[in-house]
């Protein structure tokens, strides 16, 4: 048998061509490494009434025997929201990530009480040895802790990936991205660059986290009689420890509010990435015991977040906090793309409410966790690949990250723009697109995975409404003995029912139903029929559904 050639090959199973679920399967010889396995908050007007999508799975089913571990850059939904799902249905895969994405994933796995898989906590400098890849963890500074780029060495060559950054050279915790360390490795030569792109629209560099800091106190000093309540990321623990900081600086208390904020605040803390003084912190429930003057609330919401603590608070739904003209609101973020009309909705009921608010376009009240083009930059001279693949952006951040390296000097035929399902393969000389691999998107709600011909269905219904046709049928005799029409979500008068009754029953009349071949034929003729007339009177395409209720009943005798 010939001896198999040995090349790279690196499958992405998403986070190319949209921001959101990122998953990438490296593979050498027989062994597969994945980086990152993310999810994607769903729009509502996409994809009614899903709670999440993730990567489609089949690749790494199909060789779950390669697969050697999981790489987790950060805790970051779009970088591990999917673990729950690949280890449901591929089992135990083990997995190596910051202190902080492994606490933040084993607290996904207990909820959904799945079964621990070996979890590595590795921290900046670590390498491991994990099937036949070597693999070093680069501290990267981002909007979580725990951030790593990764340096996956194999065979003769090294794959770099950024993993999400930004170059902040003044961090809250200190821990800078560590330049000198991504140098050298460019020093030494790398193969294959996997970039992210995120930011490459902007020019410049990102601001650091620390100028937020700068400007929250300004706002608590000099709104100093009112109550403040600050609503940004949860897992932004830099930006938390920030608001703590000064509130302790000032005097106020700090409570949390919503779900994750408490959770991962509480998650931080345990790991010593958060810390306060003995009586800053106060229970959301006993805030009432504190002048609304000494008090900071930290909170979910600030993408508008239909359960979130601040969209209850703007709904005055929220037990604890009743908001009003004594209110300062603070949103610390700036609305994710598709987020913007859910976060302005916010703002105006929180002013419908009297409060002060507060937000992005107004002031310095958040920065980026992601790279801008001079940081981008920097990163590709360091690097200095051989190879460079743009990821983590839509198609558009990917073309203008490969046009940001075109313009550093790098040839063309050594980038690549890759699609979900895209395979490529690194030689000794060449860089290539193999054949794709099966990938694209599942939609998980509740329970159960959803495909995409329900979510027609959704949005037919949702869009032009239901109309079901009910024929009750007297199989004896094969004749009609009840015809019904039932709507929903659409506008019908008496006239246009009958109408439309007289055409099924003429249908019915002419067909040929006689037996079970010919009911498919008949339901046919009425869901075309009907959907045509519908159509031309009221220009509307609503789901039609004939169901025929088939009985037998004989002629009644007349004692009865
Ligand atoms: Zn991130
Ligand atoms: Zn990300």
């Amino acid at each position: 048998m010939a001896k198999r050639q040995k090349q790279l090959e690196v499958s992405f199973l998403g986070g190319v061509g949209e921001i959101g679920k990122n998953m990438t399967a490296i593979q050498y010889a027989d062994d597969i490494i994945i980086v990152d396995c993310g999810s994607t908050f769903p729009s509502f007007d996409d994809t009614p009434g899903i709670d999440l999508i993730i990567p489609d799975f089949s690749f790494i089913k199909d060789n779950i025997e390669k697969v050697k571990g999981i790489l987790i850059t950060h805790g970051h939904e779009d970088h591990i929201g999917g673990l729950p799902y690949l280890l449901a249905e591929c089992g135990n895969i083990p997995i190596y990530g910051s202190a902080l994405a492994i606490a933040l994933i084993k607290h996904k796995l207990t909820e959904k009480k799945l079964p621990m898989p070996k979890l590595h906590v590795v921290k900046g400098g670590d390498v491991k040895r994990i099937g036949l890849f070597s693999v070093e963890f680069v501290s990267v500074t981002h909007s979580i802790l725990g951030a790593f780029a990764l340096s996956i060495a194999y065979g003769s060559g090294v794959v770099f990936h950024t993993g999400d950054y930004k170059i902040d050279h003044t961090p809250i915790d200190g821990e800078c991205i560590d330049l000198a360390r991504i140098a050298a490795i460019g020093n030494k030569g790398v193969t294959l660059m996997l970039g992210e792109s995120t930011n490459v629209e902007k020019k410049g560099t990102t601001i650091s986290e620390r100028d937020v800091g700068i400007t929250l106190e300004r706002v608590i000093e000099t709104n100093r009689d009112k109550r403040i309540i600050i609503a940004t990321f949860a897992s932004n623990v830099n930006r938390v420890q920030q608001i703590i900081n000064i509130c302790e600086k000032v005097g106020r208390r700090v409570a949390f509010d919503g779900r994750s904020m408490v959770k991962i605040s509480e998650i931080a803390q345990g790991l010593d990435m958060l810390s306060c003084k003995e009586n800053t912190l106060i229970d959301i429930e006993d805030i009432k015991s504190v002048e609304p003057d000494k008090l900071c609330i930290i909170s979910t919401g600030s993408q508008g977040e239909p359960m979130s603590a601040l969209t209850r608070m703007a709904n005055g739904e929220d037990k604890d906090v009743i908001i009003g003209d004594n209110d300062v609101v603070v949103i610390s973020s700036q609305p994710i793309p598709g987020n913007e009309k859910a976060v302005y909705t916010l703002i105006n009921k929180l002013y419908r409410r009297d409060a002060k608010v507060l937000y992005g376009s107004l002031e310095q009240l958040h920065v980026s966790g992601h790279a801008c083009q001079d940081e981008l930059k920097l990163m590709l001279s360091l690097v200095k690949p051989k190879y460079f693949i743009p990821v983590h952006g839509e198609y558009r951040h990917l073309k203008k990250h490969q046009e940001l390296a075109l313009s550093m000097g790098f040839e063309k035929e050594n980038t690549k723009i890759v699609d979900i399902g895209s395979r490529v393969a690194i030689g000794k000389k060449s860089i290539q697109f193999i054949d794709s691999v099966e990938a694209g998107e599942v939609y998980v709600d509740g329970f159960s995975n959803v495909d995409s011909l329900v979510l027609k269905d959704r949005k037919q219904l949702m869009t032009d409404g239901v109309v079901i046709v009910l024929l009750n049928i007297n199989v004896a005799d094969r004749q009609l003995i009840s015809l019904d029409i039932l709507t929903r979500g659409l506008m019908f008068d008496e006239e246009f029912l009958e109408n439309i009754k007289e055409i099924v029953e003429d249908i019915f009349n002419s067909s040929s139903y006689k037996d079970e071949n010919s009911r498919g034929g008949l339901k046919n003729s009425i869901r075309k029929k009907v959907a045509r007339v519908i159509l031309n009177k009221l220009k509307q395409k609503p789901m039609i559904l004939p169901v025929l209720i088939e009985q037998v009943r004989e002629e009644r005798t007349e004692e009865e």
